[in-house]
């Protein structure tokens, strides 16, 4: 006979039994990324016959993606934009001219081994070569981090350099990506930098607040808040579907403690670029409290050509999300060059909107 409920069984909305259930800690979600590209086509209720692509293009960087992410996914798409960022494929295997494993020319540059001094007054420590996502145009996807981190991780060697350096104002934790770091170690290092007097920024670039919103905890806002450093965190975000509830929450607890939040975003052929796209994620973005900053031309890095968007067109696709959203919600239009000490910014050629600047005021 089957189970039926009484009046006495039923349960308050808000009682215990009705909570879903928690979720694991994001150590635990970074450790159960599905890293086969059988389970991730399983999951989505793919069709197998993508998997020898898959299989062609794994070798070349591995598969990476934590199940938060591949949730905002639609299952039996095999075009869904967040997929397209994540799946590999056999084009991996042909490079134009041009691709090369080391697009930006950062690798044996000599100097301090994990410390990257491309900008003006500004440092950047490579922190960890691990990552919450493998993103198939990522633009470190062939970085030799063993050889590159230097002192095992220590930054002893980068930081005295900080420190010797006056003229550095900023350091910019990147990698990898340094919140895969706990936090025990990313506040010592954080006060590390903050006994250096004339440093007063610190920037993080992650994409794990967007990948595993569960990473921004009480321990991370505990030494963000405490630092006397301004900090900024620039998240990476490419897509209107990966700002879900869990994303706004995760920017709100930054901007509570204390937080700047930027975002760079990269222009993918068949990802992004379009500009009804384009605009929903400025939208999104913003409604959340983040800043559309960059977007950026891809770096042709080897694996990633099929990414491309000619930067003709790119120019085209800004003209059309700057007639349509005020100036603060369009980003610039930027591309890296080796050896060159700025990003150069190709659109638009006014960034602040006028109008925006008057009603500031
Ligand atoms: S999270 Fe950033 S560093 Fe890591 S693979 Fe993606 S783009 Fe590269």
């Amino acid at each position: 006979m089957p189970l039926t409920a009484t009046r006495s069984d039923a349960r308050a909305p808000n009682d215990a039994m009705t909570e879903p259930p928690a979720r694991p800690d994001w150590r635990q979600q970074l450790a159960n990324a599905i890293q086969d590209p059988v389970t991730l086509l399983r999951r989505l209720s793919l069709s197998e016959d993508l998997l020898p692509g898959a299989r062609a293009g794994e070798p070349l960087f591995a598969l990476r993606v934590p199940e938060a992410f591949a949730a905002r996914m639609r299952p039996g798409d095999p075009d869904d934009p967040l997929l397209r960022q994540v799946l590999p494929l056999a084009a991996e295997r042909q490079d134009p001219p041009g691709y090369t494993a080391d697009p930006l020319a950062e690798v044996d540059r000599g100097g301090t081994p994990g410390l990257i001094e491309k900008y003006h007054a500004r440092s950047l420590l490579v922190t960890t070569g691990a990552c919450a996502i493998n993103c198939r145009y990522c633009f470190r996807r062939h970085f030799p981090y063993h050889r590159e981190r230097g002192d095992g991780g220590r930054w002893d060697a980068a930081l005295a350099r900080i420190a010797a350096d006056v003229e550095t104002t900023e350091v910019i934790l990147s990698g990898g990506d340094p919140l895969v770091l706990d936090d025990e170690r990313l506040g010592a290092l954080c006060r590390r930098i903050a006994a250096i007097g004339h440093v007063s920024r610190l920037r993080i670039h992650t994409r794990l607040p967007v990948v595993i919103p569960d990473r921004v905890d009480d321990r991370l806002t505990a030494w963000l808040r405490e630092t006397r450093l301004q900090t900024v965190v620039v998240l990476h975000c490419n897509h209107p579907a990966e700002v879900d509830d869990a994303v706004r929450s995760a920017s709100s607890r930054l901007r509570e403690a204390g937080v700047t939040l930027l975002n760079q975003a990269v222009l993918l052929a068949g990802v992004n670029d379009d500009p009804d796209t384009l605009c929903a994620l400025s939208e999104r973005l913003f409604s959340a409290g983040v800043l559309p900053y960059y977007l950026h031309l891809l770096d042709p890095v080897s694996g990633a050509a099929h990414f491309d968007v000619p930067e003709q067109r790119a120019r085209r696709l800004l003209e059309k999300v700057a007639a349509r959203l005020p100036g603060y919600l369009v980003p610039r239009l930027a591309r890296e060059e080796p050896g060159r000490p700025n990003k150069t910014v190709l659109a638009p050629d006014s960034h602040v909107d006028a109008d925006f600047v008057q009603n500031a005021r």
